[in-house]
């Protein structure tokens, strides 16, 4: 597709490669169902496609962090059922409710606020109780689970709110056999029973992301919610990428060199100098920089494949271009640069370009600006 295109660059988001990594997800979890968890942009790969994509393959739920994100699905007709987590004080309950949003409480205030707005709406907000059990995030500790609990259980009384479901989320499901694992699976189980007591008859009950989806499936519950692995990055790449667990990566991000000239040895490159030709050397121009998401950490170690070669950011990123030095190849300006991909291609991975900027993957496709067009396919 790039050929066909003269894109300074663009994200190519393969949604044939995340309809297969739901397919993949579900096989790993095949008791329970599968929510796409598609905020922050589906981690910068377009909300609305993704979403979609991810329904067509069997998703049935959609996790979402911001009630503006949630809201937004629906704005483009979606109907499934969709779970928002990150709420503050007087945040858009009311729209929530109407638009038939799973919302998430973790406190009481939260409980007043969505109750109040059922009250005004004339409708039962469907809600969903999240545990801390341990992440030290949102969710109510164990010692306030039972007033939280109790407190819904009124709500549901008085026809504001059904509870939907009961959640947590893992702090180190990524290191398998971290101790926290156990620990938090047990205190989430407590909680379970509290609540069934109490009278509470969720439909789902969820702890599982993509690390416990592919390692522990005790955790996987009713639902498992995935995020990083439906875009076929694998969450442990410390166990195996993501080919070992069926995944596909599902973005490529690709430029087209704006110059490529002859130099002189000795010549600095990009700010501050911090590259120096070593000798008479070709210099390409890759028109991306970290106002696109490539990271500035990367300066000096980012993979770029160029020609059939990889080649590394000679000096610094700058904000909308860097620099690779192709030594004694040449290329024409317009010729292809591409900075990650599956790697099938020989191209390198997102997780090359987070070992290179010392982050995770996760990070890298999230952070891909709004300046670069997706391109779906
Ligand atoms: N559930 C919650 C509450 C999250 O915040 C996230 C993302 O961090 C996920 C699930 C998905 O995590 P992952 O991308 O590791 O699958």
């Amino acid at each position: 597709a790039m050929d066909e295109t003269n894109l300074r660059a663009q994200a190519t988001i393969d949604l044939a490669a995340l309809r297969s990594n739901v397919a993949a997800l579900r096989a790993r979890a095949p008791r329970s169902g599968l929510m796409a968890v598609v905020k922050a942009d589906a981690y910068g790969h377009g909300m609305v496609p993704c979403a979609r994509a991810a329904l067509e393959a069997g998703a049935g739920w959609l996790g979402a962090a911001t009630p503006e994100e949630a809201l937004a699905l629906r704005a483009a007709g979606i109907t499934a059922p969709v779970l928002c987590w990150l709420w503050t004080p007087g945040g858009p309950w009311r729209a929530a409710v109407e638009a038939d949003l799973d919302v998430t409480v973790s406190a009481l205030w939260a409980l007043r606020e969505v109750s109040e707005a059922a009250a005004a709406a004339g409708r039962t907000a469907r809600v969903q109780l999240k545990a801390d059990t341990g992440l030290g995030r949102n969710g109510a500790q164990p010692a306030e689970w039972p007033d939280l609990v109790a407190a819904a259980r009124a709500a549901e009384a008085a026809g504001l709110v059904k509870v939907t479901g009961l959640w947590s989320h893992f702090a180190c499901a990524d290191e398998p056999g971290h101790p926290s694992i156990a620990a938090q699976l047990a205190v989430f189980r407590t909680a379970l029973e509290t609540a069934e007591r109490a009278g509470l008859r969720p439909e789902v009950r969820h702890m599982a992301n993509s690390p416990a989806t592919l390692t522990l499936p005790e955790a996987h519950f009713d639902l498992v919610r995935t995020g990083v692995a439906m875009y076929g990055i694998s969450p442990v790449p410390q166990v195996g990428g993501p080919a070992e667990f069926g995944l596909r990566p599902v973005m490529t991000l690709s430029a087209r060199l704006a110059s490529a000239k002859r130099v002189p040895g000795g010549h600095g490159v990009s700010y501050g100098h911090h590259y120096t030709t070593p000798g008479e050397t070709t210099l390409a121009l890759v028109p991306v920089g970290y106002a696109d998401g490539v990271p500035r950490h990367a300066s000096g170690t980012g993979p770029v494949l160029v020609a059939g070669k990889w080649r590394t950011v000679a000096g610094r990123v700058a904000m909308d271009q860097f620099v690779v030095d192709l030594g004694g190849d040449s290329a024409d300006a317009g010729d292809e640069a591409v900075l990650f991909g599956p790697g099938d291609r020989g191209e390198p991975t997102a997780e090359d370009w987070a070992r290179a900027a010392g982050t995770i993957a996760y990070e890298i496709v999230t952070r891909i600006g709004t300046r670069v067009p997706r391109v779906y396919v």
